[in-house]
């Protein structure tokens, strides 16, 4: 039997990593995202089993501590956690991934200066890449965890000289470690080692402001994989290799995609200080008027129009309104309107966002479509119905070359004959920047809390 075990530990861990590659795949499309994850989390605790039942575990009852004490904290998370703060969550998450690993490297380290023998080369590389991918990870993933909760400001921090720091930091891991492959048994040197990883993580998220997390939470959600991948190494386990290198590889796809989606590059997110928040945009707004309209002239529009999209954005997660949403679009389907849904890549606070929220309130798939398919239909489109989204539908993004903004590809709503934007007042979003489609002629805003009124919406559609 104990013969067989690692064999049977090493079949095991092949079964859960084609589950996670077959998992992966199914979350490609929402259709069958929902198996894909049940198909993933059966390949996790699979792994999580065959790993318990590995020789090489020396204490189940610290393991039961940790499992005990984590679920606890993970189940009261799950609960109190609101849907809109889940980028900051995940930002939590990674980060604590991202400690984990480092972590293992300098158990690893520890264990090793106490035994006679020399650290061998292999190891020791594997620790200095786990520390270092695992500590810019976890002090990056607080700093944007910081951000995101308004902890500290989420404007770009920069101060002078920022990037010969970085540089000269980056320098001085690179001496350390070399030091370290030649003359391993160096505490002190290790321990300077882990602390530039540490301040390189802060240093590295600091200067990066709020338009770009998006893209920063997916980038380090792929380091969190890379250092588990790393951490796989260090202690010699193929499931912790492979399980890191899928997060760290579609963590990677994710943040081209974010930044497909916000037309950036990766280096000009990592280096440009973009998103300052509080930033107005679309010059002086101060003298200009809105048209305001009631849900009765709202409903008026959207029961007599031929073809309504609706955009939905944070506002729409904030208020919860995605039931009342798929009821509006029932009754105008029912009244003959064509209802389409729109979704831009980053509308929300997470990739997903409204999807998810949709899916909850059973939207057809169909209905849902995405950027490129939906912009060139705005202009046969005789109400575009925006729902809580803002920074997606600006369209300084488009024209004005001074806005922080400029250049992330919008949902072009001021394309469509009418458009209805639906907001508590003339706040602006997560950039920060003034909107001028508020202020259009075609433009006409429907104030209130976008449960509220489209409960409102509602009724009044009834009453056509
Ligand atoms: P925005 O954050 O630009 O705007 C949301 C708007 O919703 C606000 O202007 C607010 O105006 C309104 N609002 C808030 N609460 C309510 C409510 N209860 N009822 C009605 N309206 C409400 O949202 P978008 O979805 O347009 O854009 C997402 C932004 O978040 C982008 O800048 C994106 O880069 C960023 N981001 C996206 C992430 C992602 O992965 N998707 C992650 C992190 C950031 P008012 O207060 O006047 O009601």
């Amino acid at each position: 039997m104990s013969e067989f075990l690692p064999t049977g530990i090493q079949l095991t861990y092949l079964v859960a990593a084609s589950l996670f590659i077959v998992g992966l795949k199914k979350l490609g499309s929402p259709a069958s995202a929902r198996q894909g994850n049940f198909l993933a989390a059966v390949g996790m605790l699979l792994a999580v089993v065959a790993t318990l039942l590995d020789r090489q575990v020396l204490s189940y009852e610290m393991i039961l501590v940790g499992l005990a004490v984590g679920s606890l904290i993970g189940a009261i998370a799950a609960q109190k956690v609101a849907m809109t703060a889940m980028p900051q969550m995940v930002g939590l998450l990674n980060g604590l991934g991202g400690a984990a690993s480092a972590l293992v490297a300098v158990a690893e380290f520890w264990r090793l200066m106490g035994t006679s023998q020399a650290i061998p080369l292999d190891a020791n590389i594997s620790m200095l890449l786990d520390v270092f991918i695992g500590g810019v990870t976890f002090t990056g993933s607080m700093i944007a965890f910081a951000k995101l909760q308004g902890l500290i400001s989420g404007s770009p921090v920069t101060f002078p000289l920022q990037q010969p720091i970085n540089a000269l930091l980056l320098v001085g891991f690179v001496v350390g470690s070399g030091y370290l492959l030649v003359a391993p048994e160096n505490l002190p040197i290790f321990l300077a080692v882990v602390g530039v990883s540490l301040l390189l993580g802060v240093l590295f998220v600091l200067p990066i402001g709020g338009g770009d997390m998006p893209v920063v939470i997916s980038l380090l959600n792929s380091l969190s994989g890379l250092a588990a991948s790393a951490a796989g190494f260090v202690v010699m386990n193929n499931m912790l290799i492979i399980a890191g290198a899928l997060v760290g590889a579609s963590g990677l796809i994710l943040t081209q995609i974010m930044c497909k989606a916000m037309n950036r590059s990766l280096v000009s997110v990592l280096f440009g200080s973009f998103g300052k928040a509080g930033v107005s945009g679309g010059g002086g707004t101060e003298d200009k008027t809105v048209h305001s309209i009631d849900p009765e002239e709202g409903a008026m529009m959207l029961g007599y129009a031929r073809s309504v999209v609706i955009v939905p954005g944070y506002g729409m997660a904030v208020a919860q309104a995605q039931h009342s949403v798929r009821e509006l679009a029932d009754q105008l389907e029912k009244m003959g309107v064509d209802v389409k849904y729109a979704i831009h890549p980053v509308a929300g606070r997470m990739p997903g966002h409204m999807n998810v929220l949709l899916a909850e309130a059973n939207v057809p798939y169909p209905q849902l479509h995405d950027m490129e398919d939906i912009n060139p239909q705005f202009e046969q489109t005789d109400v575009a119905l925006v729902i809580g989204a803002n920074d997606v539908v600006n369209p300084a993004a488009r024209s004005d070359a001074a806005s922080p903004i400029y250049g992330m590809p919008i949902l072009e709503v001021d394309r469509a004959k009418h458009t209805i934007v639906i907001k508590r007042g003339m706040s602006t979003g997560f950039a920060g920047v003034d909107n001028d489609l508020f202020y259009k002629d075609k433009t006409m805003m429907l104030f209130g809390s976008a449960k509220d009124v489209v409960g409102k919406l509602v009724s009044e559609v009834k009453q056509l």
